[in-house]
């Protein structure tokens, strides 16, 4: 049988430049990532699309899909925004033996870790402060004040979590905490096909 792949969770406070970071991973064809496309009652915005960045459906789909059992794990992370992982994502390409990046948010990251265990690495990414990452929400300019002042109240909560990730980097310099968190997922990655 195939070996199967493993799962590494990313989450980081909005802003943080956690999607910078991924997208420069999916770069390494030697890690063989996948990213596992999140499904969002949210609306996309700046340039997203549907079945790229997330699938977007309306609040009453999300819903059914949940009851249905679609979703290892579902949150509200803004008010009457969800967001889940989808199982058929998943399953398949674990299957399938890629790694599955997950970019997902504190809660999640903890639930998909009891889920799998040591099949799962958990990355929380820091910024270097919090007047630091409302620069950068504000200098990316896809977000109206009110909902950067959310992300900001948010992120301040979510920083509590990093004590319970596997391990953390901070991105102050980018290029840094691209080879930091290479280094990371490369160990975790090899470890496991060592296993
Ligand atoms: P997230 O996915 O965490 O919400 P993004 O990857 O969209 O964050 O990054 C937020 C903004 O900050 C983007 O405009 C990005 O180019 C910028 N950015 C990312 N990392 C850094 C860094 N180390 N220094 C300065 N700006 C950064
Ligand atoms: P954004 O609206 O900026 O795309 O995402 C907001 C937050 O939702 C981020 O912290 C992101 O990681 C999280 N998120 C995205 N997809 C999922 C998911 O499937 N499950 C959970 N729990 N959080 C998610």
């Amino acid at each position: 049988m195939a070996r199967q792949g493993v799962i590494i969770v990313v989450s980081a406070p909005s802003g943080t430049g956690k999607s910078t970071i991924i997208n420069w991973l999916m770069g390494h064809g030697e890690l063989n990532l996948a990213f596992s496309i999140s499904c969002t009652s949210r609306k996309p915005r700046g340039t997203e699309r549907d079945g790229v960045e997330y699938f977007f459906v309306s609040p009453e789909e999300f819903r059914r899909r949940a009851e249905a059992g679609e979703f290892i794990e579902y949150e509200e992370v803004y008010r009457d925004r969800f967001y889940g992982t989808l199982k058929s994502q998943v399953d398949t390409m674990l299957a399938a033996g890629q790694n599955v990046v997950l970019d997902i948010d504190v809660k999640g990251a903890g639930n998909v870790k009891r889920a799998y265990g040591d099949r799962a690495l958990t990355l929380f990414i820091l910024p270097p402060s919090i007047e630091t990452l409302r620069r950068r929400l504000e200098a990316r300019a896809t977000d109206t004040p009110e909902v950067i002042d959310q992300r900001i109240a948010r992120a301040e909560f979510e920083m509590t979590f990093a004590p319970k990730f596997d391990c953390v980097v901070v991105n102050d310099r980018l290029e840094q905490a691209e080879e930091e968190a290479l280094r990371i997922v490369k160990a975790f990655v090899d470890g496991a096909r060592r296993a």
